[in-house]
């Protein structure tokens, strides 16, 4: 028999230090941030003011240590963040998922004493990041990348151009993926921390989307931009390995940002069917409804088990590869019938924009896109069982 204090718990149970976290962030989402959003999905901008707010409440460096000015938390409670505040406004809840799971986690696996001591004091208090890997030619075939390094004395010339970077409208420090040699395909990538304000930087065109409108999703541009060789993040050539290994602990995070918007659209949907009256009682009272309610919730539950067994298993130095991508693949398919579920049960008024369920249908769709597409979930999991 095995000793009960050695018994694993159940994979929801939190401690309670994550439940006051992540109690006090969703307090933060409904006092906050519920206000703005209609606001900010129309106007697609994001205020300052509000972004200066996530920095007080410490989800802006999570996983920075204390000694830095971060919260010195888990990867896990950058998952309870993100859900949290994605259940009221998944495009605050990515601003803070790219913040933590990406630029501040890349920086602290991989980055030189000087370049940690330097920037992740900022990251906590003050300073946006992004992360920029994506071009116009190259998606899912990221290592396909054409942006251009060349080193001269003691420094990097970048020139290319990016897509599609989220938080590039806000960011203060951007993570750059170039090759600093064509010929030698994904051995030539490397990864560079980049300064707003640098000569040659500038942030381009603004995507205008179909959701997560808030978050602001830009070209970065770069002409012969300048960046001191210390800046290199990791080795020069090794970019791909920070690409490869930010992104699969990133993908959790888009999980957690997934189980967000769909528990913020099922409980919108719970308390309308209680309310909504026809044929002389709530829709609710219906098995039809019901059903379809205890489905949604049942598909939420399986999602957010994945996402914090990815979670876990990361914080726990254990292997989480193929769970970090089911977690996200089943987790963007769940929001998406989720959110869509939501809409029917609002009738015609989910379909307006008086009511939350539409904009959360909207912002749905992007999971299954960015931080690799439900195929290379696929994909990954694929070479994973077939060891291919
Ligand atoms: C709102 C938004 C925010 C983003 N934020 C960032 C960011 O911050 N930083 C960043 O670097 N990038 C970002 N991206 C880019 C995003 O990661 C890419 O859009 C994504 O990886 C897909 O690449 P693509 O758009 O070029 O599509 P493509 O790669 O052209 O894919 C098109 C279709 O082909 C399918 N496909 C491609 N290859 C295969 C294959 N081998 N097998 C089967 N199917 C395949 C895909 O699944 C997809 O359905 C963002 C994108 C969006 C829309």
């Amino acid at each position: 028999m095995e000793n009960a204090s050695e018994t694993p718990k159940p994979l929801t149970r939190l401690t309670e230090d994550e439940t006051l976290f992540r109690d006090s962030v969703l307090e933060f989402a409904r006092l906050e941030i519920r206000p703005l959003v209609r606001d900010m999905d129309e106007r697609a901008q994001m205020p300052r003011a509000l972004v200066d707010r996530l920095f007080e409440l410490g989800v802006m460096g999570i996983e920075i240590p204390d000694h830095y000015g971060g919260a010195g938390g888990t990867f896990f409670h950058a998952v309870l963040a993100v859900e949290a505040l994605s259940s009221v406004d998944p495009s605050v809840g990515v601003l803070v998922d790219v913040q933590n799971t990406l630029v501040a986690n890349a920086l602290l696996r991989w980055g030189a004493d000087a370049l940690q001591g330097r920037y992740l004091p900022q990251l906590a208090s003050r300073a946006v990041g992004a992360y920029a890997l994506s071009e116009a030619g190259s998606g899912s075939d990221a290592f396909a990348l054409t942006t251009r390094a060349v080193e001269a004395g003691g420094e990097f010339r970048l020139t290319g151009r990016k897509l599609w970077i989220t938080n590039a409208n806000e960011a203060d420090v951007f993570i750059v993926f170039a090759t600093v040699n064509p010929d030698a395909g994904y051995k030539g990538i490397t990864a560079f921390i980049v300064e707003r304000g640098s000569p040659g930087l500038s942030v381009g065109k603004k995507e205008d989307k179909l959701g997560i409108r808030a978050s602001s999703t830009c070209e970065l541009l770069l002409e012969d931009c300048r960046v001191p060789s210390s800046h290199v993040l990791g080795e020069v050539g090794r970019g791909y390995k920070v690409a490869i290994e930010t992104l699969n602990e990133g993908r959790i995070g888009i999980g957690a940002q997934m189980i967000g918007l769909a528990q913020g659209a099922l409980n919108h949907a719970i308390a309308y069917t209680k309310e909504r009256q026809q044929f002389g009682k709530a829709i609710a009272d219906f098995q039809g409804v019901q059903f379809q309610l205890a489905r949604a919730a049942t598909e939420l539950e399986a999602a957010r088990l994945l996402v914090y067994n990815a979670a876990r298993l990361r914080d726990n130095h254990e292997p989480f590869l193929t769970a970090a991508a089911m977690c996200k693949l089943f987790a963007a398919d769940a929001a998406e019938h989720v959110t869509s579920l939501a809409v029917q049960l609002f009738g015609g008024y989910g379909y307006v924009k008086d009511y939350p369920v539409e904009k959360l249908y909207r912002d749905a769709k992007i999971g299954q896109i960015y931080e690799g597409t439900s195929n290379l979930q696929l994909q990954t999991i694929a070479k994973q069982i077939l060891g291919a």
